[in-house]
């Protein structure tokens, strides 16, 4: 029925929030077109991203709904 083109297991940057590819963390919208309502296109976190983070905020990075969260940056495959 509906196709995601996120996956569920990765962290994606929507523009000013991370979000995983679950419906209700990404958004319908974004499920479906990769993009957020403004048209923003979704992009996976990367390494330097986490070490950014974590650098700044001294925390896992984590998506909204909290499902994934980030604390190694040599984790991350691109
Ligand atoms: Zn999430």
């Amino acid at each position: 029925m509906s196709t995601s083109v996120l996956d569920e297991n990765v962290v994606y940057l929507a523009y000013d929030r991370w979000v995983c590819g679950r419906l209700d963390c990404a958004g319908w919208h974004a499920a479906r077109t990769g993009r957020t309502t403004s048209g923003y296109r979704l992009t996976k976190v990367t390494g330097a991203d986490v070490e950014a983070w974590m650098r700044e905020f001294d925390e896992p990075l984590s998506c909204e709904c909290g499902a994934i969260s980030l604390d190694n940056p040599q984790a991350i495959v691109q």
